[in-house]
């Protein structure tokens, strides 16, 4: 993956398959004025261009499709014998990546709950506490995932800031473009007008590809910031070692030790509401990846 950071287009440039033939560029849009669905295709090509900087790469303009980059979530995880999963009971931004380990988790959670009350005769009182659980366990769980998701959100805006750019710009444009007095203008006016605002705001970006001292200092100070990116991309700490403190678990007395860099550092633990710990055995002539709970196989 790659930031690109140029007063033309800001955003990343990912390859989504392994023979790095197919990318994706994702970059902010303003809906209100230009929604990203209806965005010509030729506008597409020269933000892809612009973000590659190279115009003698061969590129082909497969789709362009809208995403919200937003934490949302629903107001309950279950209403009655409803029960809300996935991104319909929360999303999380792109940073982090937490959205389908959490949705996956959501369906861990829910499925042993469900295994229960369909296996066994559970009486009605237990059976709602157990659905209960549920919504309590993962709200709780969706609340962690987005405080730490607006902290890398904070870390990631610093490389922005080292640039020059004010990372709140554009979020301030664009609840400006929803407002009541833009919707009166005509539309392509009002496009033109933020257009010259955000080339605005970006204009220090030009500054990166500055031959001389001042460019050289700006370049050091992103680089430092970029080498403080680490936790951003590297989660197993929060994906694999978050440990639920509700919900239908017995929690231990004792605390139990965490790695000082939770976030990043994964350390398995066995209290109640953690990941059981995982352990390669070797049995029948090979290796098998297993919990450690007895009888338990993956
Ligand atoms: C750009 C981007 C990057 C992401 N990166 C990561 C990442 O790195 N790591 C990570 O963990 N997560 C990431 N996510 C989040 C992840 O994609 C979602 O959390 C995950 O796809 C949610 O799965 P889901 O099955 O709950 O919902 P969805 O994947 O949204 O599936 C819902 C499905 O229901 C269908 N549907 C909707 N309405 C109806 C209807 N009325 N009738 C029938 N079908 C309907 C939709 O078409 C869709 O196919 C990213 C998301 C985006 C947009």
């Amino acid at each position: 993956m790659y930031w690109i950071f140029n007063p033309k287009v800001v955003g990343t440039l990912t390859a989504h398959t392994a023979d790095e033939q197919d990318w994706v560029l994702t970059t902010a849009v303003l809906p209100a004025l230009e929604p990203a669905g209806g965005m010509p295709a030729a506008q597409a090509l020269s933000l892809v261009r612009a973000a590659i900087g190279d115009d003698s790469v061969d590129v082909r303009v497969q789709s362009v499709r809208p995403w919200s980059m937003a934490l949302r979530r629903a107001e309950a995880a279950r209403v009655g014998r409803v029960l809300l999963l996935g991104e319909a009971a929360a999303g999380f931004s792109a940073i982090g990546g937490f959205g389908m380990n959490h949705g996956i988790e959501d369906a861990a959670s829910l499925a042993w709950r469900l295994q229960i009350l369909l296996g066994s005769f559970v009486r009605d009182d237990l059976a709602q506490a157990l659905l209960s659980s549920y919504a309590e366990e993962r709200a709780a769980s969706a609340q962690a995932h987005a405080s730490r998701t607006q902290q890398l959100s904070d870390l990631a805006d610093q490389v922005l800031r080292a640039a020059g750019v004010d990372p709140g710009g554009f979020q301030a444009l664009s609840a400006l473009s929803r407002s009541p007095w833009v919707r009166l203008l005509p539309r392509p006016a009002a496009g033109k007008l933020f257009r010259a605002a955000t080339g605005t705001g970006l204009k220090p970006l030009g500054r990166l590809a500055d031959a001389g001292q001042a460019g050289a200092e700006v370049r050091a100070r992103v680089r430092r910031a970029i080498d403080r990116q680490r936790e951003v991309f590297v989660t197993l700490g929060t994906d694999l070692g978050h440990a639920h403190a509700t919900g239908f678990l017995c929690p231990e007395p004792h605390p139990h030790a965490k790695s000082p860099h939770a976030g990043t550092d994964y350390w398995a633990e066995s209290s109640p509401g953690a990941l059981v710990p995982h352990l390669w055995s070797q049995a029948d002539g090979g290796s098998l990846s297993r919990a450690t709970w007895p009888g338990v196989r993956r």
